[in-house]
């Protein structure tokens, strides 16, 4: 794998994919620069090393050139977190882009505007990333984020630097915490799968069956399990037209002598809301009119001593809704357990949206080995696909 680390940029100018589509709020202000700092290493190197900087970003699913979607928003936070003045032009091909390309000299940062106020980039299309690549001299991927989709910037370009592309670091390190969990990890390996619904997880289960040892289940999704064994789960969330494939999926994990483990006891609630009344009830014992809304201090003891055990750790979605306060206490107890288990020395990797944004809320996220930051992206790597922002700098 080249990363920027390889490379001299003295005198040249990198463009660079990164992702800044970040969130905005209704003054334009950006109201998390999580993806922005995550890109500042890599552009600190290249300038660092006396080269110039083209940074090119989508903002959004703009339809036109609508102005709330345009990248100008985001000029000053990049400023001040690069601790460099810079420079924005007001589209992203053409004599005006390239005229402000040629001026830019050592240290110097120019930012694009949006690439998708262009349809042709989330087409793929080989005419704009031809003229994208007029803009610098290496091209650098460091939009893991996008790293899954086979768009005009993040992989069509690739192919006009046959010599001169590499990774950034962001997603160089992306890349290697999703890999030391997926290859040669140290054992017992533990992957703790929550969320609402085994569909979304189905890819990603079978994929890792054969690197584990212990798939743990939560969340919405274990009822599903819990009924296509016989169990009573009230008014749970369910996918009646999965429960075959949770017995496969089963089935296949015995074969392969990974060690399932579901929740014994339940939060349950008579409503699906904050105030609702709650009590403990064994998971396949629920009585109708009520719903598991998170896993209960029994299943916590046991998930906690799953992971205690662990080496490498992987966690993706909920053990229940931990965005109501009543059913939180599962998710921050199974975020302890990693975070201990991280301190004493296993490898924990935190991915996909919900899991991320409740180590976030927990402020847990110093306390886990890693916490990626593309939902999408870092699925399909676990699901075994080959991501084409990645191939394209091979
Ligand atoms: P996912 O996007 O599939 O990872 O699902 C995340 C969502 O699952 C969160 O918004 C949780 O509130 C929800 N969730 C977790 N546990 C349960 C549960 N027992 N019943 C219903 N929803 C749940």
């Amino acid at each position: 794998m080249k990363t920027v680390n390889d490379i001299d940029f003295k005198n040249k100018t990198a463009l660079i994919r990164v992702d800044f589509n970040v969130p905005l709020d209704e003054d334009n202000n950006v109201t998390d620069d999580t993806r922005i700092k995550a890109a500042k290493p890599t552009i600190l190197k290249i300038l660092k090393d006396g080269g110039s900087c083209v940074l090119m970003s989508h903002l959004g699913r703009p339809k036109d050139h609508e102005e709330k979607f345009s990248l100008r928003h985001i000029v000053k936070t990049l400023s001040d977190i690069l601790g460099v003045d810079v420079k924005f032009v007001d589209d992203s091909i053409g004599p005006k882009v390239e005229e402000a390309v040629s001026k830019l000299g050592a240290g110097d940062v120019l930012l694009l505007e949006n690439l998708r106020y262009y349809p042709e980039e989330t087409k793929g299309d080989s005419h704009f990333a031809e003229k994208l690549a007029k803009l610098g001299d290496i091209y650098v991927n460091d939009a893991f984020g996008t790293a899954h989709r086979a768009h005009a910037s993040t992989a069509i370009i690739a192919d006009y630097f046959p010599d001169h592309k590499c990774f950034g670091l962001l997603l160089a390190s992306e890349v290697e915490n999703v890999g030391k969990v997926l290859e040669n990890s140290e054992k017992p390996v533990t992957a703790v799968i929550g969320g609402a619904k085994v569909s979304s997880k189905i890819t990603i289960i079978e994929n890792i069956l054969d690197k584990i040892d212990h798939l743990i289940i939560g969340g919405g999704m274990a009822f599903t399990f819990i009924k296509a064994q016989g169990g009573q789960i009230g008014d749970s969330l369910v996918e009646e037209d999965k429960q075959d494939l949770a017995l496969e999926i089963l089935e296949k994990a015995k074969e392969k002598n990974v060690k399932v483990h579901l929740p014994t006891d339940s939060i349950i609630a008579d409503d699906f809301s904050a105030d609702a009344n709650i009590k403990i009830s064994s998971v396949d014992n629920i009585p109708k009119g009520w719903m598991g809304l998170d896993v209960g201090p029994q299943t916590i003891k046991n998930f906690d001593k799953v992971i205690l055990e662990s080496k490498t750790i992987l966690w993706n979605g909920p053990v229940g809704v931990f965005e109501m306060e009543k059913f939180a206490k599962g998710t921050i107890a199974l975020g302890e357990s990693i975070a201990n288990a991280t301190k004493n020395g296993a490898f924990s990797l935190v991915g996909g949206g919900d899991s991320v944004a409740a180590v976030h809320q927990f402020n847990l996220t110093d306390r886990v080995s890693y916490v990626s930051t593309g939902g999408g992206a870092m699925l399909e790597m676990l699901e075994g696909k080959t991501l084409p922002g990645i191939s394209a700098l091979y």
